[in-house]
């Protein structure tokens, strides 16, 4: 991969915002530079615009370099990011699977670029050699996600790898759901794959999807690109300091996961005895994908019930599917509950 090739020309020439916080980063006792209001202590303040602190925190506990991680508002920065530097409007396109995470399809309209998807099959697997056939000249990235949204499932790793080492542009893999699975993550493989980008994010496992943080993992020069594009203080302090505090919580993290793993085995086996359960999708995260006879009729039953899942019925080989998120035991068994009324 040639990374200037990739890049827009726009973007390789542009002169990114220098701030007041980033020409001056040392020891001071004075700030008179960033016309700041000197009252209402520490909000008065910008934040570090590389969160400097928090990504020490977070290359400790990843395993990976600091230069390596970007962070963003959620993943969905790093996500437009991506097209905002390497897919020229009108002329560029991206790759994806189908069904996958909505906010690929999204972005890439905002930025006006082509998506094209390439379904899975109907076990919901991947085939990189027909991904690697979508693309073209003007095809800058490729877009997986595993575990899937919303199927569920973990996606081969030798057929991600497949399109990493295949495809000379980007290769994002989304790995929101990987604290759910039972496979492990591509992170301590990212040395070896300069087109590699990885999503993660604070939003599920973490329980942080208020405070608005993702991450991207990628090739300290890719990283350099997103801040060279981002908005200078695209992570607050508010979220800053939060993330800082949650992170000394991982073992509370893990109880969590654990629980949510227990929660979706007993959930998935009380669904599939529903009469009108036509399948429960084995799941590598913390949701169930689950086709129901009437899904529609289902998913209307249960907001009446005051409980909402996810329609996913019109959805490419989804067809009379929900998307039922694991909840708390409580919200689970309420689930059930309604379900169960309906039989
Ligand atoms: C939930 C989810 C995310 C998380 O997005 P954030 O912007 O970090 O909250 C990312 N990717 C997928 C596939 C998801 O389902």
């Amino acid at each position: 991969m040639n990374l200037e090739n990739l890049l827009r020309d726009n973007i390789k020439a542009l002169k990114p915002y220098s701030s007041a916080r980033d020409e001056f980063s040392g020891e001071a006792e004075v700030f008179l530079d960033a016309n700041e209001n000197p009252f209402n202590a520490p909000y008065n303040r910008y934040p570090d615009p590389l969160q400097r602190t928090l990504k020490t925190k977070i290359s400790e506990l990843k395993k990976v370099a600091p230069e390596k991680i970007f962070l963003g508002n959620g993943s969905d920065e790093p996500i437009d990011l991506i097209f905002r530097a390497f897919c020229e409007p009108g002329k560029d396109n991206v790759v994806t699977i189908d069904p996958t995470y909505g906010m690929y399809q999204v972005a890439a309209g905002i930025n006006n670029v082509e998506v094209r998807q390439v379904k899975l099959d109907d076990n919901y697997r991947l085939a990189a050699s027909e991904l690697l056939r979508a693309a073209d000249q003007y095809t800058k990235a490729v877009f997986v996600c595993s575990p899937n949204n919303p199927t569920g499932n973990l996606l081969e790793k030798s057929e991600i790898l497949k399109l990493v080492t295949g495809f000379h542009g980007i290769v994002v893999v989304d790995e929101a759901y990987i604290d759910f699975s039972p496979e492990s993550s591509l992170l301590p493989e990212l040395d070896q794959y300069p087109n590699l980008v990885i999503l993660q994010t604070f939003s599920k496992a973490w329980g942080m999807a208020g405070i608005r943080l993702g991450m991207a993992f990628a090739h300290p020069a890719i990283v350099a690109v997103f801040n060279k594009i981002k908005y200078p203080y695209n992570i607050n302090i508010l979220t800053q300091q939060t993330a800082m505090e949650l992170l000394e919580k991982s073992p509370e993290k893990n109880g969590w996961v654990k629980l949510i793993l227990e929660e979706r085995a007993k959930l998935a086996e009380e669904l599939a005895k529903l009469p009108f359960t036509q399948k429960v999708y084995p799941s590598d995260a913390n949701f169930l994908l689950v086709k129901m006879h009437d899904a529609r009729g289902i998913y209307t039953y249960l907001t009446e019930q005051k409980i909402i899942v996810r329609d996913r019925s019109k959805v490419t080989l989804c067809e009379d599917c929900l998307r039922i998120t694991i909840g708390s035991p409580e919200e689970n068994a309420q689930l059930l509950e309604a379900l169960l009324n309906l039989v």
